[in-house]
């Protein structure tokens, strides 16, 4: 399952083997190259909603250039610039405009340039040595001129889940969610664990109850800042729950037909639903359409 996934499916040829050939590289980088304008690390929008491209010949001089792929052939670029502070932009109202009205497609190219213009903006110096480190490999990695030592820009790999229980489907609700919304509960995985092992390991840290039987359902890149969200399915052993207050506020089992008049009623929520479900943009969402489809 993948088809509607926010920030998932860009049409974009990452052509990996420009990355590794200078040459091939700079000679994309002509009049033909598009640059992606962003402002900050918030995407620039069109008044078409289309996303914003110009020509390289718009960049500061004083950034870097990050190679996006190849698109209808021509090189396609994001800037990273000196004045990017590194610090973790917040949610910002530009970027949630963005999400309810660029294309699929162009949602897509700015969550992967977010997620590498923002790694490079935050990983300047050297994890190894702490020296300053050089972007390489179109962007793809920065490489340290005294110890050598490569880096890679980071993804983190996030389990979130649907539970169910004698049909029905555990969800929480953290406090930081709109009034009645509840979602999948979810949890970074940890060095060490497979999927399967944290996705076992959060609900039963959240919900206080055991699992069995975790498959994979659909993935999410979540560009906030380096986030692949895995969805799963696992079946609770009880439908006994010890919430742990620090993590969420609440968890509840839900009836499949409670379950779909929320998603019915959208994200704004309709009067008289047992909740409100998470957004179309959220992979909870198509967790929850997958789960109510089987
Ligand atoms: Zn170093």
């Amino acid at each position: 399952m993948s088809s509607g996934i926010a920030f998932a499916g860009a049409q974009l040829d990452r052509a990996d083997a420009i990355r590794n050939d200078p040459d091939r590289l700079a000679g994309l980088m002509d009049w033909r190259a598009r640059l992606l304008k962003l402002d900050g690390l918030a995407p620039s929008v069109t008044p078409d909603n289309t996303l914003e491209w110009g020509t390289l010949a718009d960049a500061d001089p004083d950034s870097d250039l990050v190679f996006l792929g190849l698109l209808g052939g021509k090189g396609c670029f994001a800037e990273v610039s000196p004045r990017l502070d590194g610090s973790i932009a917040p949610f910002n109202p530009v970027v949630w405009r963005a999400l309810a009205s660029l294309e699929h497609d162009d949602l897509a190219i700015y969550g992967a340039a977010r997620s590498l213009v923002d790694w490079h903006a935050r990983h300047r110096f050297c994890a190894r040595c702490g020296q300053p480190t050089k972007l390489a490999k179109g962007g793809w990695q920065r490489s340290c001129g005294a110890c050598k030592a490569d880096h890679f820009p980071r993804v983190d790999p996030v389990t979130i889940m649907t539970v169910e229980h004698d049909g029905n489907v555990l969800l929480g609700r953290q406090p930081r969610f709109p009034a009645r919304r509840f979602s999948a509960l979810a949890g970074f995985v940890e060095p060490g664990e497979s999927i399967e092992e944290a996705v076992a390991r959060e609900v039963f840290e959240e919900a206080g109850v055991r699992v069995h039987d975790v498959s994979y359902v659909a993935s999410q890149p979540w560009p906030f800042p380096s986030q692949l969200m895995i969805g799963c399915h696992a079946h609770a052993d009880s439908a006994d729950l010890t919430i742990d207050a620090t993590e969420i506020e609440e968890a509840r089992w839900f009836t499949r037909e409670e379950v779909a008049e929320a998603m019915a009623a959208g994200a704004e929520g309709g009067e008289g639903t047992a909740f409100i479900a998470p957004p179309p943009h959220a992979v909870a969402h198509h967790l929850l359409k997958w789960w109510l489809e089987q």
